[in-house]
Parts: C-alpha cells; sequence; structure tokens
C-alpha cells in the first residue's frame, strides 16, 4: 500500500483543500486536483482571486478579533497550513492566545504538525472531523481540553460554507455551533456568491459538481442568514477586500472588482 493511500488522501479525486491549494501557489496538490483546478480555471480565470483574497480576510478578522481581547479561537476548515495560520496572527497579539483547528480533510491531517507550532505560552490543537457532524466537533476531548467555553471564542468558517449543500442545512450547522458558546464570542465567515457573474459561476460550480466536488454559491440574503441574532461589525458584509482594508499589509495595488472576488465575509458579535 503507498503512503498516499495509507493516509487516505484517493489522489485520483479532486479535493477541495488541495485544490484551493493549488490556486495559492501551493504544492500539497496531484494531478486530479490540477486538472480539476485547470477546467475552473477556464470556467472562470480569475479563480485564483478567491483564495487569496479569503487569506487575506482571515489575517485581518482574527486580528481584529484578537484587538477586541479574544484569545479562543475555533477554525473550522483551516485548510492546508499555509503560514501565516490563526495562531500566528493571533499569538502575535496574544501569545496566550489558544487555537483549535478543524478539517475532515485528511491531506490536512497528514499537515497538522505544521498547525500546532503554537507560542509556548497559548496553546494549538487540531481535531479530524466533519462539520455536518456538528456533534463530533462539539463533543472532542480536545476541544474542551483547550478552549473555555464559559469564556468568548473566536469561530471562524472561511470558505467552508460554500461546500456544504443545502441539504445538511449549513444554517442549522452555523446556529448550533454559536449556540455553545458564551455571549461576546464572534462568528467570522466567508462565502462564494454568483451575484456579480451569475453564468460564470454557474458553470465553475458545474464544473466542479461533474468532478465530485459540492460547491454551492449563494446570494448575498442567505449568506446574511448566517448572521442571525447576531450583532453585525461594521461594515457588515462585504466583497472581501472592502472589510475593514486598514487591518491588512499596505499595498500599492488597486483591489481587484468585486466580480474576480466574488466573495462576501462579515464578523459579528454574540450578544
Ligand atoms: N479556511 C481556509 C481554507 C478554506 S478551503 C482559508 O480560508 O484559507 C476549505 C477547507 O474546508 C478545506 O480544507 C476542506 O478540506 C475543508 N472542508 C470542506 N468541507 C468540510 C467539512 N464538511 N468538514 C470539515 N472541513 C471541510
Amino acid at each position: 500500500m503507498s503512503e498516499q493511500d495509507r493516509l487516505g488522501l484517493r489522489t485520483d479525486r479532486p479535493h477541495p483543500a488541495r485544490v484551493y491549494d493549488y490556486l495559492l501557489g501551493g504544492k500539497d496538490n496531484f494531478a486530479a486536483d490540477r486538472e480539476a483546478a485547470h477546467k475552473g480555471l477556464q470556467a472562470n480565470p480569475d479563480s485564483r482571486i478567491p483564495p487569496r483574497e479569503n487569506r487575506l480576510f482571515l489575517r485581518r478578522a482574527v486580528r481584529f478579533l484578537a484587538e477586541q481581547g479574544i484569545d479562543q479561537f475555533l477554525d473550522i476548515g483551516t485548510g492546508i497550513p499555509s503560514a501565516p495560520n490563526v495562531h500566528h496572527v493571533a499569538q502575535a497579539i496574544n501569545p496566550r492566545s489558544r487555537i483549535v483547528y478543524v478539517d475532515n480533510d485528511p491531506i490536512v491531517l497528514a499537515h497538522a504538525r505544521a498547525l500546532l507550532t503554537s507560542h509556548p505560552d497559548g496553546k494549538t490543537d487540531y481535531i479530524d472531523a466533519d462539520l455536518r457532524d456538528v456533534d463530533s466537533i462539539l463533543g472532542s476531548k480536545t476541544l474542551r481540553e483547550t478552549l473555555d467555553l464559559d469564556r468568548p471564542v473566536g469561530l471562524l468558517l472561511i470558505a467552508i460554507l460554500h461546500f456544504i449543500g443545502d441539504e445538511h442545512e449549513p444554517w442549522d450547522i452555523v446556529d448550533r455551533l454559536l449556540a455553545v458558546l458564551p455571549a461576546g464570542s464572534y462568528l467570522a465567515l466567508s462565502h462564494l456568491t454568483g451575484d456579480f457573474r451569475p453564468e460564470a459561476w454557474e458553470h465553475v460550480t458545474e464544473v466542479y459538481r461533474r468532478q465530485g466536488v459540492t460547491m454551492r454559491v449563494r446570494p448575498k440574503a442567505q449568506i446574511e442568514q448566517f448572521f442571525t441574532g447576531l450583532e453585525m461589525v461594521d461594515p457588515g458584509l462585504q466583497i472581501l477586500p472592502a472589510w475593514h482594508p486598514e487591518l491588512g499589509e499596505p499595498t500599492e495595488q488597486p483591489p481587484p472588482s468585486d466580480g474576480q472576488v466574488s466573495v462576501y465575509g462579515a464578523v459579528a458579535r454574540k450578544p
């Protein structure tokens, strides 16, 4: 049995984490992932922009939360490590920050060590679990040992919910996660949309669907629904580059257009 088979990587099929890695310019991907990515690039030549903008949004959102005093994070759908990850950003502000990473892809598990390079004053840990099985995340000993759920937590759902079809009730999933977190916790979330280029995204999702990857772009109103009952942090749900650009690294380049990015994101507080 090859090392890849032993790890359960199923290298014959594209996996979202590895396609995403390839689009970011990473090396942790296989021929099937690259082929899927290239078909996606044919359908939408701007396909590298959403992953890049997601990473930048993730870092700005974590910086924002750390500056609000959040020192515990639950990052579900963390992806193949791509430094700086959540703990690098959070622990640069507060070295005592504690982070639990979650993903269901065996390749992320294989790289989890890179997610566990915590500052000695804080802690990081990893759970191999599926977001559709909320109980397996909430019931995890690792979660309870690493995070104190009596204190506010930053829940990060960055670029994962568009892999969850409506039949798995993603709004209910988010509600159930938030229900166990105390007042003062935050949700940071980003999600692909077809609002600006409906035909191109219909084409992209169909291309991925044919290769066995569920991808659901959703309109703004449906993405806003994930924040029901929460207090939106200004400026609310935005196409990513418009969400607190001042928290990012300064850049000379003009931001990509809304259609090129096609990802909404926001941060909101549980009252
Ligand atoms: N949050 C990271 C990575 C996004 S890529 C970032 O913004 O950069 C999406 C990640 O979600 C992938 O690593 C994929 O493996 C993971 N994922 C997709 N569906 C999942 C599920 N049902 N449960 C857990 N993780 C999932």
